[in-house]
């Protein structure tokens, strides 16, 4: 009996959910940033329909309330008629009668393009899903059909499942929809097939941007080597839904620095072009990349299924955004497109901050992934002690992924973090079985056969405070991790603007600081130090000239209204650096050699493509890591 009528209901079920809902856009009003938007939920029975506007967006971890960019809601019944909206919340609306039918027309204004909003221009339409779609509460099983009403010039880039009309495009479900975003304009477009399995997959690229084809076309031959080397480092391409995986590309002016990752495609905007931003826009590229693996299928179990009306926290995110991070850099230098000074450079400002702040008195690398609400992209008016208090898992979990790599690899001679990386994607990532801390933990024990190795490493630094020992790990590849001002006097790491005759502290002062110590903090002026002016900050320096760690200043100040003197004691500059030991004249034995080809040369199997820079000034061709020309000092180019 109960088998018949479950038979009933998904029958029933099935035939509902194969009415797919209809979406409409238009842009009429490009200059003025606005969408029209029109979508039509039918065969839909005769209950209330709730409608909504996504709180949050996945991979940006903070409440957007996208609904701020909606007006003009309308509703319709299938005959035309206007139907009644109430608002039982601010992100909501409920129509309580109907005949089955409702169609909703509204207004989207947008004007910033990055991985999260939506930018509405004449020069493109740039969506991303969840900001820009009202959707209805119970059919995230339907299919949905959306039709782009687009000027003739411009070309639609998407994961979307494409149809035999260019402007019109199908997603199975909610989730995958909510999942692609669209880039519309005239850009650039690339194809590159790859081998998969027995058949190919489509990598592509839409590049919009206002500089010549030849850079954009320079650039996919970047974007191929990382793609190669990316792979390499789980041996394999995860199967993409339409056999596609889109690179969404804006480099212009009004575009915001930003990435975010999708299933099948990800969004790369940069205010910076080509030129002037390459390196760091190959990182971009090489970060969302790897998320196609890790978090798109190498999945947190606490982000499934994404819940768009709330923020959704992960306590994995430093694996997750962290361990992304550390391979991004790791990539790019992997496939020469950096030099191993360039990567000691990045890892010296990475693993300073990392060492430099108290944030681990607080909180351990789980509970700064859980922190994300609260950090990327978030907005509140009242400041925050997150100079003491906070260390971006991004940052947190990329120094982790570089002390668990260089720990493996002096443990275990023949296994490294790209091992882990394979496991973890053999236990949850191919297969898409969610996954845990504890199961991380599991598969580094797997990896390993060192169930005590992965013990201590979670119970130290993953799920405890304790700080891993950079300096003898960093050291097996000949890179030297010493203090960057040895010896020099300073106030601590402050964050400050010329105000008046005085420097004001824009950021809470750090624990420990000599300024800390003596009871300075944020918005407190500072106007002598024994005795002289520090109206500018390069007078500051001099004046900390005279001095040695160890001395007592006197320092006059104004804190809350009150002009106050206190006494402090110069420590030394807490900022670290990492470098050669090339340059820091140690020898380099063949162990180091060894070290650095198996950690930081290509692991691809396959050749990557030959990359060169240009010479702006003379002409000649250099190796694409290399920054400057060796003859004129010029800086390297993508182009001739
Ligand atoms: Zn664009
Ligand atoms: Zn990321």
């Amino acid at each position: 009996m109960k088998f018949r009528l479950c038979v009933l209901v998904c029958l029933f079920q099935t035939a509902f959910a194969q009415e797919p809902i209809s979406y409409s856009v238009s842009f009429d009003n490009a200059e003025h940033h606005e969408a029209n938007i029109s979508v039509t939920f039918s065969n839909i029975g005769k209950e209330p329909l709730e409608l909504y506007m996504s709180r949050s967006s996945p991979g940006r971890y903070a409440l957007h309330e996208f609904v701020k960019n909606i007006y003009d809601v309308k509703a319709t019944d299938a005959k035309d008629k206007p139907l009644v909206l109430t608002q039982p919340d601010p992100y909501s609306w409920r129509i309580e009668k109907h005949d089955g039918t409702v169609t909703i027309n509204y207004t989207l204004f947008g004007d910033y393009c990055d991985g999260t909003y939506s930018a509405i221009d004449p020069t493109h339409a740039h969506l991303n899903i969840p900001a820009t779609f009202i959707w209805a509460k119970g059919m995230d099983q339907r299919p949905i059909r959306v039709q782009f009403k687009i000027p003739k010039h411009w070309k639609i880039a998407t994961q979307l499942k494409p149809t035999e009309n260019p402007v019109v495009f199908t997603a199975s479900d909610f989730q995958y929809f909510m999942d692609s975003p669209v880039e519309i304009s005239d850009f650039d477009w690339y194809e590159w097939k790859v081998p998969y399995k027995d058949r190919s997959q489509t990598i592509r690229m839409s590049l919009h941007h206002s500089d010549r084809k030849d850079e954009s076309q320079a650039f996919f031959e970047v974007v191929k080597a990382i793609v190669l080397e990316a792979k390499a480092v789980f041996l394999e391409f995860p199967q993409y839904d339409n056999g596609t995986y889109t690179f969404l590309a804006d480099y212009l002016p009004y575009a915001r620095r930003d990435g975010m990752e999708h299933r099948n495609s990800t969004v790369i905007t940069h205010h910076h072009s080509l030129q002037t931003g390459l390196i760091d826009i190959a990182g971009s590229v090489s970060h969302e990349f790897f998320h196609c693996w890790n978090v798109e299928r190498i999945r947190p179990k606490s982000l499934e299924p994404f819940d768009f009306m709330r923020a959704n926290m992960s306590g994995e995110l430093w694996f997750a955004e962290g361990f992304t991070s550390y391979y991004d850099a790791l990539i790019l230098k992997r496939a020469a497109i950096t030099s191993l000074d360039q990567y000691a450079k990045n890892m010296s400002k990475d693993l300073s901050f990392f060492l430099g702040s108290p944030g681990r008195r607080y909180f351990s690398a789980v509970d700064m992934s859980r922190q994300a609400p609260f950090a990327d992209a978030a907005t509140s008016n009242d400041p925050q002690n997150k100079s003491n208090t906070f260390i971006s898992y991004y940052n947190f979990g990329a120094m982790l992924g570089l002390a668990l790599d260089l720990s493996i690899r002096e443990k275990f001679p023949n296994l490294t973090l790209d091992d882990l990386m394979r496991e973890m994607w053999d236990a949850h990532g191919r297969n898409e079985l969610p996954y845990t801390n504890d199961d991380v933990k599991a598969a580094l024990a797997k990896t390993t056969h060192d169930k005590k190795f992965a013990d201590t490493f979670f119970e130290k630094y993953i799920f405890g405070r304790e700080t891993p020992g950079f300096k003898k790990l960093l050291a097996q590849a000949g890179l030297l991790l010493r203090k960057s001002k040895p010896g020099k006097p300073s106030l601590g790491t402050m964050d400050w603007k010329i105000s008046e005759n005085s420097i004001e502290l824009q950021k809470p002062s750090i624990i420990g600081s000599p300024l800390y110590k003596a009871g300075l903090d944020r918005g407190d002026k500072i106007f002598t130090i024994n005795g002289e002016g520090i109206a500018e900050i390069n007078q500051l320096d001099t004046i900390l000239s005279h001095y040695y760690i160890g001395d007592t200043l006197t320092v006059e100040y104004e804190q809350r209204t009150k002009r106050k003197t206190a006494k402090l004691i110069l420590a030394e500059d807490t900022e670290w650096e990492v470098v050669t030991f090339e340059k820091a004249g140690e020898p380099i034995t063949s162990d180091i050699e060894n070290f650095r080809k198996n950690w930081l040369t290509s692991r691809s199997s396959e050749p990557l493509p030959v990359l060169k820079k240009y010479c702006p000034e003379c002409k000649r061709l250099f190796d694409f890591e290399l920054e400057f020309c060796g003859f004129d000092g010029s800086e390297l180019k993508l182009i001739p």
